[in-house]
């Protein structure tokens, strides 16, 4: 099973920000759009960070409220993982479960095209194994 599955059932929006936005402004997207990480972009929509729910409770841990004025490029993760349409959701849950992160941007070309998270990973493989079992149970009933 590859990305390219995952992406045809749950399609290629990304929600991205600039660098240049607060941190403020982040929390908003994140909250507005009920999701954990937003993709930071810079000229041409390249991909040059990251920023999730952890990055939020860290930098107000380490600079209470007067974080959420600064840029978010001082809170971003700046090395991030990718991924191609290639890849396998195998090769994701061993990338995500490496780098401990549960948010995979996905790239073709340099051009962002689509993002997986750590739920939607599970949710493909449970449903791999659900269809593997009434395979099997079928299986069982004629034999
Ligand atoms: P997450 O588990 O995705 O909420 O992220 C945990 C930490 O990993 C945060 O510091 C994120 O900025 C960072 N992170 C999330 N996704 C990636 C990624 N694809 N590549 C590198 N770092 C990431």
């Amino acid at each position: 099973m590859t990305v390219k599955t995952i992406l045809s059932t749950k399609g290629s929006e990304v929600i991205t920000i600039a660098p240049a936005a607060t941190l403020e402004e982040a929390i908003a997207v994140l909250a507005r759009n009920r999701i954990g990480a937003v993709v930071v972009v810079g000229p041409e929509q390249r991909v040059i960070g990251i920023l999730s729910e952890r990055d939020v409770v860290r930098a107000l841990s380490e600079h209470g409220a007067s974080a959420l004025k600064q840029p978010l490029s001082q809170t971003m993760t700046r090395v991030v993982v990718t991924c191609g349409e290639t890849d396998t959701v195998s090769d994701l849950m061993e990338r995500m479960t490496h780098g401990r992160f549960r948010h995979i941007p996905v790239l073709e070309q340099d051009r962002l095209i689509g993002i997986i998270s750590i739920g939607d990973v599970v949710k493909q493989r449970l449903g791999e194994m659900e269809r593997e079992s009434e395979q099997l149970r079928g299986y069982i009933q004629t034999v």
